[in-house]
């Protein structure tokens, strides 16, 4: 059995097109050109690479951007003043702040001064908190954990009822993807660095996400035959055979999982490409949410 590929970067483009139409729409109907304030404090290569793909992808739908650079020996005062100042700038719709801050910063603090309205990576405390409550829906969901319900959705998996394992459980990735599972009625089990018997607890998944940060951790001897799963894990791995000494590698080993999975996601080309995607559907509904309120 080879899997099917469930290709992010073909549906990534299918939403953006989606969201470059959504930008046009409320344009015409008078709202503003969304808006997106990017904070980088310091200068981590990683993180600086990771907002330029943002950027350039918010230009290519026709969403601007404000970027901001704060030293890395900023405060926590002159992070947080800073981000209240972009919370209260009505030409600003949706704030990112580039995760991760240095290490002496509270992030947790950081993310409580951006308005939740304009919160479009989902991490504000009301946010996730809405996300955990029965009956209440936050105003954004963090973009790499919805990226993986729409990987889902649109391929077909079926959630209601379904097993699901989410191995990580980190505030960005694995509990927020594990409580939009349960939102959408899947019975939900969440694993970490302290789970015993792990491979024996993925072989029970029907769909099995994995957000650990290990390179190819997960086997195929792991995966239940024709589960569906979701690699959202990027490593680099030293390769001598290519231009760059490393290739990007999942958290699953891709080539075993695909001789057992009904559907699985590459790496790269399956969640990272979400992630952009569901940065630029937020930031349009951070600019219809001002919008609406103007208006009302
Ligand atoms: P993190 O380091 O914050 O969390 C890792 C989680 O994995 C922790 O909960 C930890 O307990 C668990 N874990 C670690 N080793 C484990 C093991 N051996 N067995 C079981 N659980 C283990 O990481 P994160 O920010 O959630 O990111 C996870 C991965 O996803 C990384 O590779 C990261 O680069 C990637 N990521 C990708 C995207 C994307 O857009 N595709 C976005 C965010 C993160």
């Amino acid at each position: 059995m080879t899997a099917r590929i469930i290709d992010g970067k073909s549906i990534a483009a299918e939403i953006r097109a989606e969201v470059a139409a959504g930008v046009e729409a409320l344009i015409g109907r008078g709202g503003p050109v969304p808006t997106l304030a990017t904070v980088l404090v310091g200068d981590n290569p990683a993180s600086a690479t990771y907002l330029r793909a943002k950027r350039t992808a918010a230009a290519e739908v026709g969403i601007g951007t404000f970027d901001h650079t704060l030293s890395g020996n900023a405060t926590q005062q002159e992070v947080e003043s800073f981000v209240t100042e972009l919370s209260d700038d009505p030409r600003v719709h949706g704030i990112l702040i580039q995760l991760p801050l240095p290490i002496d910063l509270d992030e947790q603090s950081v993310l409580t001064r951006i308005r939740i309205e304009k919160d479009v990576d989902g991490f504000h405390p009301i946010n996730l908190g809405r996300l955990a409550q029965k009956g209440s829906d936050p105003l954004f969901i963090p973009c790499t954990p919805a990226g993986c319900l729409t990987l889902l959705k649109r391929s077909g998996a079926r959630l209601e009822g379904s097993r699901a394992v989410v191995l990580g459980r980190s505030n960005i990735v694995g509990m927020p993807v594990a409580l939009l599972l349960i939102k959408h009625d899947a019975t939900v089990t969440v694993c970490h660095s302290r789970t015993r018997d792990l491979p024996q607890v993925c072989r029970g998944a029907d769909i099995l996400i994995a957000a650990v940060g290990q390179a190819e951790l997960v086997r195929g001897d792991w995966i239940r035959p024709g589960a569906t799963v979701i690699d959202v894990g990027i490593n680099r791995v030293e390769d001598p055979t290519t231009e760059r000494g490393y290739r990007i590698v999942g958290d699953v080993a891709y080539h075993e999982a695909i001789e057992v999975a009904g559907s699985i996601t590459p790496v790269p080309g399956g969640v990272g490409p979400m992630t952009v995607a569901g940065l630029l559907q937020n930031t349009l509904h951070a600019a219809e949410i001002a919008h609406d309120r103007s208006a009302a």
